[in-house]
């Protein structure tokens, strides 16, 4: 019943929609709780120190106090650049041990070898990409032009780094391929010691990439990302996240605090889909991201990169903890499946027993009960007015179940057509105006209140308290 962002939720919706005929997309039980990164695991000691001497109760309570994080805003430029620098020696460091172990570098020649212990300096721009390497994270996608990518991080004055990292599944061959594609690009001499493949990706060679690298980069095929985490991991640590909006990054990214591209698929081809997007990375890369970190002031701080990374703290880090996470499972999804645990189980399972013995009964019933009669307010060409009230009126046959085993529903939705989702925008019920024998009589008088076109139609549902949402039991019939 959720999925692990807002957008995971809404594609659960279109997958699973099927499964409740008679309902829309938009009013599927389906919710969401965005994932969340354990914030003392993957955020640096150091920043973790400097972050609780300005806003301790941002994060050393039990609940985190999100509000608190924008005091990261307090914190002087030169201080947090400081430690950014920190982390970035302790990552370069890394891989110049991981260099030195010949069991690490199995796929390098000596020649490149020694290029990326000589060029591999904190002072480089490094934008990092590591991750599992399933076939729609498009690991591929930056070298679709082999001649941009090298302009870029051969640039003297501003010279760029990649750094790749990951593992693909024993079973995954094109998985394996991509990686077998960037070692191949990573040994072209115009690539060598700018572009590097770090072998044997875990939680430690993870912890230290979020933490060191300046910008991380994210391509997947939309919407396939359900949620992704490591840029949750990354923006913890002030590191920018450059990523394709799906996922967690659709909540994620503010505007001036990391770098997005957009949600929607221009093209149906997949080739053409790509080529437009590594276009807009080279782009991005070259206008935006290479020039505001490398603008520095008298005092060689980056104002414009660090006032980026304050607001990817203050605005996108804190919302997005296991804290956060936990917080909304619990309000959203188990607080309320505890409690109807416990009401269901009661005097040995007495409200499940019933509700057994109910849903046994309308089941049975259902195929007999009839819409008798049906009155609409007739409009025909006449406008309809807001404010003004349309009568309503429905007549069932039961067939046996009791009146208040059936509830009755106007569903107000945006035009119906072809091809196009279902956007119910109001669902508002009908009283029970009138029992006799076996039929029941519901009505309303409807009082539009927004102007626009719409479709209009009445549904019966069956109705008991004790169902925690319709679709626990989705029979429907529409008038
Ligand atoms: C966080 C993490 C992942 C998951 O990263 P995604 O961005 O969700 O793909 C995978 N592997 C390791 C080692 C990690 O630390």
């Amino acid at each position: 019943v959720n999925g692990v962002s807002w957008l995971h939720g809404e594609v659960s919706k279109e997958i699973l929609g099927d499964l409740w005929p008679g309902y829309f997309k938009n009013e599927l039980h389906i919710g969401y709780v965005t994932n969340g990164v354990h914030f003392p695991t993957w955020t640096a000691m150091r920043l973790r120190r400097l972050y609780a001497r300005y806003f301790p109760e941002g994060f050393e309570g039990h609940e985190y106090r999100i509000s608190e994080w924008k005091k990261v805003y307090d914190i002087p430029d030169e201080d947090l650049w400081q430690e950014r620098m920190v982390l970035k020696e302790k990552l370069v460091r890394l891989i110049r041990r991981r260099y030195c172990d010949p069991g690490q570098v199995r796929m390098d020649s000596p020649h490149q070898v020694m290029q990326v212990l000589e060029s591999i300096k904190p002072d480089v721009l490094k934008i990092g990409f590591a991750r599992r390497f399933a076939t729609y994270k498009r690991a591929l996608l930056l070298f679709t032009d082999l001649d941009r990518l090298a302009a870029i991080v051969n640039n003297k004055e501003r010279p760029v780094q990649f750094i790749f990292a990951g593992k693909a599944h024993p079973n995954d061959q094109p998985g394996q391929d991509l990686i077998k594609r960037i070692i191949e690009v990573a040994a072209m001499p115009q690539f060598s010691g700018k572009i590097i493949f770090l072998q044997n990706y875990d939680m430690e060679l993870a912890r230290r990439l979020v933490q060191g690298v300046d910008v991380w980069l994210n391509t997947p095929t939309r919407p396939l990302e359900a949620s992704g985490t490591s840029g949750e991991k990354c923006v913890m640590n002030g590191v920018l996240q450059f990523s394709v909006l799906d996922g967690w990054w659709v909540e994620g990214y503010k505007e001036g605090a990391g770098w997005a591209l957009p949600m929607e698929t221009v093209f149906s081809d997949p080739q053409y889909q790509n080529e437009l997007d590594a276009e807009m990375i080279y782009n991005t890369i070259e206008e935006e991201i290479v020039p505001k970190y490398y603008d520095r002031d008298a005092d060689g701080i980056p104002r414009a990169w660090m006032a980026s990374v304050k607001k990817c703290i203050a605005e996108i880090a804190s919302n997005f903890t296991t804290n956060r996470m936990l917080r909304d499972y619990e309000v959203r999804f188990y607080n309320r499946l505890a409690a109807r645990k416990w009401e269901l189980v009661e005097n040995d399972f007495a409200a499940a027993r019933e509700l057994v013995a109910w849903k046994h009964k309308v089941l049975a019933a259902w195929p007999g009960v009839k819409i008798v009669d049906v009155q609409r307010a007739r409009v025909g060409d006449k406008p309809i007015f807001i404010g003004r009230s349309y009568h309503f009126e429905l007549t069932l046959d039961l067939a046996g179940l009791a009146p208040e085993d059936v509830g009755a529903e106007l569903v107000v939705a945006r035009p119906v057509e072809p091809d196009r989702v279902v956007e119910v925008i109001r669902t508002v019920p009908l009283s029970q105006v009138q029992v006799s024998g076996s039929q029941v009589t519901f009505a309303l008088d409807y009082v539009p209140e927004q102007a626009g076109m719409f479709d209009m139609a009445l549904r019966i549902f069956p109705q008991n308290p004790m169902l925690p949402h319709r679709m626990d039991f989705a029979l429907v019939k529409w008038a």
